[in-house]
């Protein structure tokens, strides 16, 4: 962890990645969101609202999931953001090259798959200079990088990178090791079976670390033990039209003992609490 990052990619000037602060929007038009977790988005609402009528270049690329994201959030919170992001939002297909001009400079960009959050993306950049990768937060290991289409050529040989920008919420020293998916849900799934054998009517509830990010983990739980999760309201609102969750969801505490909370919201019986869960928001 060295510093905040401003948004700037050197290698494409006039463009602005995870900063959405006032003065960006004097400097730049063209803004790009990796994913809708609110340390990559600050000023985000507000800075296109604002400048939505007098910069009619203004826009915003982020993935289809992460539009549809914004577009609940906006509603949750009471913002009218429809028309700003009718106009400026475009939807990013993940792999699909999109070709830009940038204040003059021809440049492609290309969202590809973090695997951290719904709608959560990487961008890849490509002038006729650089090669450029920014990274927001993601979750690979190094076994599935070679499934990186857009980091391969035509000939399937790697692309060279000029410059990696590591804007990751996860570059922490204590987490150096970093368990994977598979071995979390593991842990998790044994522990509510114990805990249930133990007390078959028990209450299971599960912190939740941010508000996005714990696709998987629902999916996961869901399936395994027959039964929804319960959140609030607000996030099932948040959810809504993301297909491969939001079925899995309910706002109603009677019909399930899964529940999926932030931590304020628990009266405990059984909180499954261990550091690495930490990481179910990727
Ligand atoms: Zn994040
Ligand atoms: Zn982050």
């Amino acid at each position: 962890m060295g510093f905040d990052f401003d948004g700037c990619i050197r290698e494409v000037p006039g463009i602005s990645v995870d900063c959405f602060t006032k003065h960006k929007f004097d400097e730049c038009s063209t803004f790009f969101l990796s994913h809708c977790h609110s340390d990559h988005m600050t000023g985000l609402f507000d800075g296109f609202l604002s400048n939505f009528q007098s910069n009619k270049k203004l826009k915003l690329f982020c993935t289809v999931e992460s539009e549809i994201i914004l577009r609940n959030m906006a509603s949750i919170d009471g913002i009218d953001a429809t028309a700003a992001l009718n106009r400026t939002v475009t939807k990013m297909v993940f792999d699909r090259e999109y070709d830009l001009d940038i204040d003059g400079l021809p440049v492609t960009a290309t969202a590809i798959r973090a695997k951290h959050c719904a709608g959560s993306c990487m961008f890849l950049f490509k002038t006729e200079y650089s090669n450029v990768l920014y990274t927001g937060d993601f979750r690979y290991y190094p076994k599935q990088l070679r499934h990186i289409s857009a980091l391969r050529d035509f000939h399937i040989y790697k692309i060279p990178l000029d410059t990696i920008y590591l804007d990751t919420t996860f570059l922490l020293g204590r987490l150096q090791s970093y368990p994977t998916k598979k071995r979390a849900f593991r842990f998790i799934k044994k522990e509510i079976r114990q805990f249930r054998q133990k007390n078959p009517n028990g209450i299971v509830h599960i912190k939740r670390p941010a508000n996005l990010g714990s696709e998987l983990m629902i999916r996961v739980l869901a399936r395994v033990f027959k039964t929804k999760i319960h959140v609030e309201d607000k996030l099932c609102e948040l959810y809504k039209d993301i297909d491969y969750v939001r079925p899995f969801l309910t706002n109603d505490p009677s019909e399930t003992f899964i529940h999926l909370l932030p931590m304020v919201c628990v009266s405990i019986l059984m909180v499954v609490r261990y550091s690495f869960l930490l990481d179910l928001t990727s």
